[in-house]
C-alpha cells in the first residue's frame, strides 16, 4: 500500500465528463489498496476569466480581493470531484486551502508556503477517505485567503506530498509526460521515462511548461518523486527523480527554446572595472532579468557588451540603457528582439566532453549562425536569429539521436 497525491490539472476536471473520467481513476487507485489525496486546478479557462473579470473593474485589482476571487475555481472543482467520488461510493471530503491547513506568508498573489498542519487530512486517510484538496491556494496566519502564482496547484500538490510523506506526487495533465522537445516541432520527440530534477529544472526554466517550476524546486527540495502523467491516456508518464547511481546517463536528455528573448549591445564602452556594473545597474534596478551576459575582448581599451533579456523588456531595457550609454561614451547602442534561445540539457554532459563542438558543428552546417552561447555543468544555450529555431531544434535532435528513429 502506497500513499499518493493524485494532482489534476485544469483540462482534467475541464467538464462534467472529466471529472467523472478522473473519479473513476481516483477510485481505482483507492481500490488497488493505495490511499489517495486529490488536488485539483480550476477548470479550465476559469482562471483566466475571474482575472479578467477583477482586472475590468480596473488595472491593478486589490490583492486581497484579487486572491478571493481567483481561488474561488478551485473550490468549485474540489467539491465536484468530492461529489463525482461520493457518486462512485468512494468516500470523499473536500478541503480548501485554509481548510487543509496550508499555512502561507500573506504575499496574496503569490504566497510562500510556510507549513501545513496535515492532522485533519491524516485522519480522514486513517478512515478510508479521499481528502479532495482546492490548488493554488492557502491561507495567512490573519486568515485572508492567499494563491501561490500562476500554476500553484503543482507546488500544493507537491508541498501536500512531502508534509505526509507520499510515496509519489502524480501531476495529471493533457500531455503524457516530459518530452526530449516540443513534438510540434520535432515530431519524433520521444517521452522520456526518467529525467533528474536538475534537468527539469533546466527544461521547465527554458519554456517546457508542463509544471510550475517552483514545485519542481520544491520536490527536489523535499526529495518528493514526482511523475508527469496524462489524464485522458494511459501510461507511466515521466518519472522526475534523483540522479541514479552508476545509471549510464544519455549525454543529451532534451533541447529547450525560448523565443521570449531580445538582446541589447552597447558598442564601444571602455574597458575598465566597474563599466559591466554600470551597464547593468539601472536594468536590474528597473526589475528586468537579465540572462545571457557576453563582454568581448577588448581592442585599444574598448569592448562591446551584450545581454539578453526578456523580450517584454525590450523597449523598456533600450530607454533604461540611455544614459550610462551615454556617460560611458558608446558607439552605439543596438539591439535585435528576433532571436531564440536552443539549449542542450544532460547530466550527462558532465563526465562527456566534445558535446559543445558536435552541437556548434551541427549547427554551422546547417548555415545557422550562433550569436551567443553560455553553458553551465549541464547545459549549453546558443543564441540564434528566431527563423533558425525549427531547424535548428531538429537537426541537434537528430544529430544526438533523441527521435524514435521514425
Ligand atoms: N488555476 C490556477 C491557474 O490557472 C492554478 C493552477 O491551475 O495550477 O494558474
Ligand atoms: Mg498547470
Amino acid at each position: 500500500m502506497a500513499l499518493i497525491v493524485q494532482k489534476f490539472g485544469g483540462t482534467s476536471v475541464g467538464s462534467l465528463e472529466r471529472i467523472q473520467h478522473i473519479a473513476e481513476k481516483v477510485a481505482q487507485t483507492r481500490a488497488q489498496g493505495h490511499e489517495v489525496v486529490v488536488v485539483v486546478s480550476a477548470m479550465s479557462g476559469e482562471t483566466d476569466r475571474l482575472i479578467a473579470l477583477a482586472r475590468a473593474l480596473g488595472p491593478h485589482p486589490d490583492p486581497r480581493e484579487y486572491a478571493t476571487l481567483v481561488s474561488t475555481g478551485e473550490q468549485v472543482s474540489m467539491a465536484l470531484v468530492a461529489m463525482a467520488l461520493l457518486a462512485k461510493g468512494c468516500q470523499a471530503r473536500s478541503y480548501t486551502g485554509g481548510q487543509a491547513r496550508i499555512c502561507t506568508d500573506n504575499h496574496h498573489k503569490k504566497a510562500r508556503i510556510m507549513g501545513i498542519e496535515a492532522d485533519a487530512l491524516k485522519a480522514d486517510l486513517k478512515q478510508g477517505f479521499v481528502p479532495v484538496v482546492a490548488g493554488f491556494q492557502g491561507i495567512a496566519a490573519n486568515g485572508d485567503i492567499t494563491t501561490l502564482g500562476r500554476g500553484g496547484s503543482d507546488t500544493t500538490a507537491v508541498a501536500l506530498a512531502a508534509a505526509l510523506e507520499a510515496d509519489e506526487c502524480q501531476i495529471y495533465t493533457d500531455v503524457d509526460g516530459v518530452y526530449t522537445t516540443d513534438p510540434r516541432i520535432a515530431p519524433d520527440a520521444r517521452r522520456l521515462s526518467v529525467i533528474t530534477f536538475e534537468e527539469m529544472l533546466e527544461l521547465a526554466s527554458l519554456g517546457a511548461k508542463v509544471l510550475q517550476i517552483r514545485s519542481v524546486e520544491f520536490a527536489g527540495k523535499y526529495n518528493v518523486p514526482l511523475r508527469v502523467l496524462s489524464s485522458f491516456q494511459e501510461g507511466p508518464g515521466t518519472l522526475i527523480t534523483f540522479e541514479q547511481v552508476g545509471m549510464e546517463a544519455p549525454k543529451v536528455s532534451g533541447i529547450a527554446f525560448n523565443r521570449d528573448e531580445a538582446k541589447v549591445t552597447l558598442m564601444g564602452v571602455p574597458d575598465k572595472p566597474g563599466v559591466a556594473a554600470r551597464i547593468l545597474e539601472p536594468v536590474s534596478s528597473g526589475g528586468i532579468d537579465i540572462d545571457m551576459i557576453i563582454q568581448n575582448v577588448a581592442v585599444e581599451g574598448i569592448i562591446d557588451f551584450t545581454f539578453t533579456v526578456h523580450r517584454d523588456d525590450y523597449q523598456k531595457t533600450l530607454e533604461l540603457l540611455a544614459n550610462v550609454a551615454q556617460e560611458l561614451e558608446a558607439r552605439a547602442v543596438i539591439g535585435d528582439n528576433k532571436i531564440a534561445k536552443l539549449s542542450l540539457v544532460g547530466v550527462g554532459m558532465r563526465s562527456h566532453a566534445g558535446i559543445a563542438s558536435t552541437m556548434f558543428t551541427v549547427l554551422g552546417k546547417e548555415g545557422i549562425n550562433i550569436q551567443l552561447i553560455s553553458t553551465s555543468e549541464i547545459k549549453i544555450s546558443v543564441v540564434i536569429d528566431e527563423k533558425y529555431l525549427e531547424l535548428g531544434v531538429r537537426s541537434l535532435h537528430t544529430a544526438f539521436g533523441l527521435g524514435k528513429g521514425i
